[in-house]
């Protein structure tokens, strides 16, 4: 064993990522001592300035460094039209097809009861809220086709259909148990259009 607190410090703190373990916390930790202390600090300073400075959108809830992002500023789009999906990647699959130009809820995560995340974790008050905002006359559900994304869809989609809203899912087309951030333009495109 290395006799170094800040080594152990650093291999603890790398834990902390998701599906890190002890072993490849120690390897990285001791190839960027050993190899790329460069690197090492420019890991640092990224982390500690994502950390201060990346904060939610107050309008759509995905990732800024302002109070409301560059997609909720954009005038041009069409205020009647919401689409809701899991994560900051899904909404860039949905914006490289061109055929949407409504705004986003990002919900940066899914329901899903058996990790303990329910609605107040994926912040669907602020959804609801969101999607009432007097303009808003369809919401489209483009979360995922897997079971926890289609089982969000239904609560989400139940919820808003209670408040008056009209509601639509992307067209099956995609393919089930798939994540959009991974079909093709085209197929996400053509879901858009058949939505229903
Ligand atoms: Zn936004």
């Amino acid at each position: 064993m290395a006799d170094s607190s800040s080594l152990d410090a650093l291999v603890e703190a790398l834990r902390r990522l998701p599906g890190v373990g002890a072993k490849s916390a120690s390897r990285m930790a001791f190839h960027m001592l050993q190899h790329d202390r460069d690197g090492a600090q420019l890991l640092s300073r990224a982390l500690q300035q994502a950390a201060q400075n990346v904060r939610h959108c107050e309008r759509c809830n995905t990732f800024t460094e302002a109070p409301v992002c560059n997609v909720c500023l954009d005038v041009r789009r069409d205020a009647t039209k919401l689409c809701v999906v899991e994560t900051p990647a899904d909404q860039a699959a949905l914006e490289r097809t061109g055929a949407f130009r409504g705004y986003y809820f990002v919900l940066m995560g899914k329901l899903s009861p058996l990790d303990g995340i329910g609605p107040k974790e994926i912040g669907l008050a602020r959804l609801f809220e969101r999607a009432q905002d007097g303009q808003v006359s369809e919401v489209i559900l483009a979360t995922n086709f897997t079971a926890e994304g289609e089982a969000t869809a239904h609560v989400i989609g139940e919820a808003l259909r209670q408040r008056g809203l009209t509601v639509t899912r992307l067209a099956r087309g995609v393919p089930a148990g798939s994540e959009l951030e991974y079909v093709d333009l085209g197929t996400i495109a053509h879901a858009l259009v058949d939505r229903r």
